[in-house]
C-alpha cells in the first residue's frame, strides 16, 4: 500500500508520549493527547428526566413542525402530520442546520405563530386557524434571513384539574397576570402595566399562577403523568421578610415534568404546586395522572389554605427551543416561561398575548396554550 504524502508525514510526526513511571500500562499517543470529553451536565440531566417522565399521547388533530437555522443565515421551516419528521427530512436534503424550534401544531384548530427574522429586528405575529397559518407565515417571510418560526396551538387538551371538580368548597381568587411591566390596552379601553387574565387592570402584579382557596387537607392531584423534579420545603423569608409570627415560613412545593409527544417534537411543561400542608411524593417519583401529590395547606407565609398552581413551558418558548429543566436550589423557576393554561383569551384590546412576545429582547416569554382536557377545566370566574 502506498501512503499519500500528507498522511505519511502525519504518521511519521505523531507525537511521542512519555511512559509514566512505575507499573502503569503503556499509553498510546492517541490516548495521551486526547482531552476528556466535554459533558453537558444540564443536557444529561434533562434527557434523563424526559425519559423518566414518559410520553403523554398527543391528541388527534395535531401535527409536527420544525424550524431550522443554518450558519449562513438561511433557514428552513416545514410541517407535517402526527407521524411526520420534518426536521430529519429537511436536514437530509440540506445538512448543517440546527433545530431552532420543533413541536406540535393544530391541524384543525387555531395556532399562534411568532416569526422573528434578521436577529429579531422584526417580529411578525399570526393567529390563524389550521394549516393556512403556517403556510402564510412561511410565504410572507421566505425571502428574509435568519427567520425562526415559533408555533403554538391555541389549545392542547391534555391536563386534568389538580383537585376534584365536584368539591364545592374550592373557590378562586387570583389568576395569571399578563402584562408584567408592559403597558398594554385593557379591555375597558384604558392602559395599564398590570393586566390580569380577564384583560382588566389589576392590583396584584407579577402573579404567575392561579390561587384556589380550599379546605386544609384537600387532596392535590398531578395534572398528568410525569416525573417529580423536586418536592421540598423551601424557606421564603427573603420574599416575605415581614411574615407574621406564627406563619409557616417553609413553603411545601412540588414540581412535576410532563412530556407531550415524543422525540424532538415533544412539548415540555412543568406544573408547580405550592402551599401543601403535607406532601406525598419525593423527587424522582414517577406519578400517574390524578395521583395524590399531597394535602392542601397554607405553608409559605400564606394567609389562607389554598393551592397555588403554575404551568411553565419548557419547550418552544419565545427565545429557546428547550429550556433546562433543573429547578434552582433555593428558588422557583424565574418568571420567563410561565403561561396561562386557559390559553390567552382576552385579546380583544391588547392584540396578541403581550407576555408571549413583548419581552423577547430580554429572553422572556412563551405563548400560552389552553391545556385543560375536556371536562377538566376548573372554574375561575
Ligand atoms: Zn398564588
Amino acid at each position: 500500500m502506498i501512503l499519500p504524502n500528507a498522511l505519511l508525514a502525519a504518521t511519521l510526526l505523531a507525537p511521542t508520549v512519555a511512559r509514566p513511571a512505575g507499573n502503569s500500562p503503556p499509553v498510546t499517543a492517541t490516548q495521551g493527547n486526547a482531552l476528556p470529553p466535554i459533558v453537558d451536565l444540564e443536557k444529561a440531566y434533562d434527557s434523563a428526566r424526559i425519559a423518566e417522565a414518559g410520553s403523554i399521547p398527543v391528541p388527534a388533530g395535531y401535527g409536527r413542525y420544525c424550524s431550522l437555522s443554518y450558519p449562513s443565515g438561511g433557514f428552513a421551516f416545514d410541517w407535517g402530520d402526527a407521524n411526520a419528521d420534518p426536521c430529519a427530512t429537511m436536514l437530509a436534503s440540506t445538512p448543517g442546520g440546527t433545530i431552532a424550534r420543533a413541536g406540535l401544531w393544530s391541524k384543525t384548530g387555531g395556532n399562534n405563530i411568532v416569526v422573528r427574522c434578521e436577529d429579531g429586528a422584526s417580529v411578525l405575529l399570526y393567529a390563524i386557524e389550521g394549516e393556512p397559518a403556517l403556510q402564510q407565515a412561511f410565504n410572507e417571510n421566505k425571502t428574509k434571513k435568519k427567520c425562526v418560526f415559533t408555533v403554538a396551538p391555541k389549545s392542547l387538551p391534555v391536563l386534568n384539574a389538580p383537585f376534584s371538580l365536584n368539591d364545592d368548597d374550592v373557590s378562586f381568587v387570583n389568576g395569571f397576570d399578563f402584562a408584567r411591566g408592559f403597558t398594554v390596552q385593557t379591555n375597558a379601553g384604558g392602559t395599564s402595566s398590570k393586566v390580569g387574565y380577564k384583560g382588566d387592570a389589576v392590583g396584584y402584579d407579577g402573579h404567575d399562577g392561579m390561587d384556589w382557596p380550599m379546605p386544609k387537607n384537600t387532596t392535590i392531584k398531578a395534572v398528568q403523568k410525569g416525573v417529580v423534579l423536586v418536592a421540598r420545603g423551601r424557606n421564603i423569608d427573603k420574599y416575605f421578610p415581614n411574615c407574621p409570627n406564627g406563619s409557616t415560613r417553609t413553603q411545601n412545593e412540588v414540581y412535576v415534568l410532563h412530556v407531550v409527544g415524543t422525540g424532538v417534537y415533544a412539548e415540555l411543561f412543568v406544573s408547580y404546586y405550592a402551599h401543601f400542608d403535607s406532601m406525598q411524593v419525593s423527587a424522582g417519583d414517577v406519578v400517574t395522572k390524578g395521583q395524590a401529590l399531597g394535602k392542601a395547606g397554607s405553608t409559605g407565609c400564606s394567609s389562607t389554605d389554598h393551592l397555588h398552581l403554575e404551568i411553565a413551558r419548557m419547550s418552544n418558548t419565545a427565545t429557546m427551543y428547550r429550556r433546562h429543566l433543573r429547578v434552582p436550589a433555593t428558588e422557583d423557576y424565574d418568571q420567563t416561561t410561565m403561561i396561562d393554561p386557559y390559553g390567552f383569551s382576552w385579546h380583544a384590546k391588547a392584540g396578541f398575548d403581550p407576555w408571549a412576545w413583548r419581552a423577547i429582547a430580554d429572553g422572556r416569554g412563551a405563548l400560552s396554550i389552553g391545556l385543560w382536557a375536556s371536562g377538566q377545566k376548573p372554574d375561575r370566574d
